[in-house]
């Protein structure tokens, strides 16, 4: 099988979610968000294929890295490919995050993207949105987005966000109206 990349892979990452993280730059995205920060990986045809085998040769020879990231492009619209990479690098004990523009709801309707789901650890998700932007939020671009538990979302059933990545201002308004939360 192969995968269509926007690059070689990008090692030592520190933006691209917890720790010391490689970064495989998927191809191809429907979503065309307003002000994305990549819009040279859009085009399904952009880019270039590669053998999965070499991907994998790569990923088995990385060296202090605590995961590997799928970015792009939406790495959803190559979810088989994906998930193989994923599984392979879960056993070589890297953890797994994906951003996608899909939301989580929408990944699980479709049966190819459900199956990536298995292997991924983290899932940023939603598209980029202009009005939204930060540059004081962690591992996202605006503030729509969600950082997701991927795995206890599926246990119970809904969205678990990641505590420690939900910012403070989702209590803003409360403060806003001059309301005391320790009362
Ligand atoms: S989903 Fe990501 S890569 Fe795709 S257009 Fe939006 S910001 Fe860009």
């Amino acid at each position: 099988m192969k995968i269509r990349l926007a690059s070689t892979l990008q090692k030592d990452s520190i933006v691209d979610g917890e720790g010391i993280r490689t970064v495989i730059w998927t191809q191809g995205c429907p979503h065309h968000c307003p002000g994305c920060h990549n819009p040279s990986t859009h085009d399904f045809k952009g880019g270039f294929e590669v053998d999965l085998e070499t991907v994998k040769d790569e990923i088995k020879d990385l060296k202090g890295q605590d995961g590997i990231t799928f970015s792009g492009g939406d790495p959803m619209y190559q979810a088989k490919a994906c998930k193989e990479l994923a599984k392979f690098a879960k056993s070589q004990g890297l953890s797994v995050w994906c951003y996608t523009g899909d939301t989580f709801e929408e990944v699980l309707e479709d049966k190819e993207k459900r199956a990536f789901l298995d292997e991924i650890d983290i899932l940023i998700d939603g598209k980029f949105e202009l009005k939204n932007r930060s540059l004081d939020l962690k591992f996202k671009g605006s503030s729509n987005q969600r950082i997701i538990d991927v795995a206890k979302s599926l246990k119970e059933n809904q969205v678990v966000l990641v505590p420690e990545y939900i910012e403070p201002k989702v209590y803003a308004p409360l403060y806003q109206k001059g309301e005391d939360l320790f009362i």
